[in-house]
């Protein structure tokens, strides 16, 4: 049997074909081709064929050499491996769509045993497993015979130490994706034919890559569908005086311009200042939800002034607040009843 004999396709069995499928297929091309009882002029050559296949099989060693150097033809009908992975954005990368670089783990044959995985010897080499005597001992001081030289001791084969034996070497390459404006949390991005290959798969189409978006948690915003909500807080002055308040967007900062004295719930929107939508709709909104801050303490000519503003209040209370008012008149009838 030559080299380039496929053992599989003389036999016409697939890949993970079972021994006892490999036997059966193996015995009816025998009878078939069998010079006793095929008259043809390619029976013998035939029988032959199939016979050296068959040896192949029943040798696991011989037949893991064949398919280990055979790296291109045992795998390009596999189907392509798809690979998903996770990418990270800000909340304004993913708004407005970035450049990033994705780190793929590619796996290279190795150079130093060209993918076998074995590195020949010019002369015989004590085995790495037993040091040559032959037997490995187990717990207790049992020994058995050792099952990398089969109990020879010496080798003319070890496994390639560039490697570790596995024909294959990991490679970091660095893909650079555009990502486009407004893809969300758990949305994916398929980078068509991108995905890395896994060992034994270099002829092999390659499968699509997968980036499937995570955002960061963000120090000022929370996004809700495409609103983007965002704290905000004022000094209860500036809230009573309104006036110009600056508040951040995805994009750099807009000004509110507030009304004296609003009223609750302190909830401004700014339409389309939200999270954009990819599919040509509307973008969101931004919400501003503003905290009104009391300072922590009051200067001595501050209380002077506030206490001329709250005489001022209590005497107007009925118009200016009614719920205050509400109040004082259900103490003072306590007081009357009591
Ligand atoms: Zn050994
Ligand atoms: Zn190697």
């Amino acid at each position: 049997m030559t080299n380039c004999d496929d053992p599989f396709s003389v036999l016409g069995v697939h890949r993970e074909a079972s021994p006892e499928e490999v036997r059966r297929a193996y015995r009816r091309l025998a009878m078939q081709w069998h010079p006793d009882r095929n008259p043809s002029d390619r029976a013998e050559a035939e029988f032959k064929r199939v016979h050296a296949a068959y040896q192949l099989f029943l040798d696991p060693q011989r037949l893991a050499e064949w398919l280990q150097s055979q790296p291109n033809e045992t795998n390009d009908a596999s189907p392509p491996e798809d690979l998903l992975q996770p990418l990270t954005l800000t909340l304004e990368e993913a708004a407005q769509g970035c450049r990033k670089t994705v780190d793929l783990v590619h796996s290279v044959l190795c150079a130093s045993c060209v993918g076998g995985g074995k590195r020949r010897h010019d002369h015989l080499v004590p085995c790495p497993r037993c040091s040559g005597c032959g037997r490995v001992v187990h717990e207790r001081g049992r020994t058995s015979r050792c099952d990398v030289c089969a109990g020879r001791g010496y080798l003319r084969e070890t496994a390639c130490g560039d490697c570790a034996g596995s024909g294959w070497h990991q490679e970091m390459r660095t893909l650079s994706v555009t990502v486009p404006p407004g893809l969300v949390e758990g949305e994916r991005l398929r980078l068509a034919g991108q995905a890395p290959r896994p060992p034994g798969h270099q002829g092999a189409k390659a499968g699509d890559l997968f980036l499937e978006i995570r955002l960061e948690r963000h120090p000022l915003f929370v996004l809700r569908e495409r609103d983007v909500h965002c704290e905000v807080p004022v000094s209860v002055f500036r809230l009573l005086c309104g006036g110009r308040v600056e508040v951040p967007t995805l994009s750099g900062s807009a000004v509110l311009d507030l009304d004296p004295c609003p009223r609750p719930p302190l909830e401004y929107r700014l339409p389309g200042q939200g999270f954009p939508d990819q599919r040509g709709r509307a973008a969101g909104d931004l919400v501003v939800h503003l905290q009104g801050i009391f300072p922590l303490g009051v200067e001595t000519e501050e209380t002077a002034l506030l206490e001329w503003l709250d005489q001022r209040l209590a005497g107007d209370l009925d118009r200016r607040a009614p719920s205050l008012a509400a109040w004082k008149e259900k103490m003072r009838q306590r007081r009357a009843s009591s």
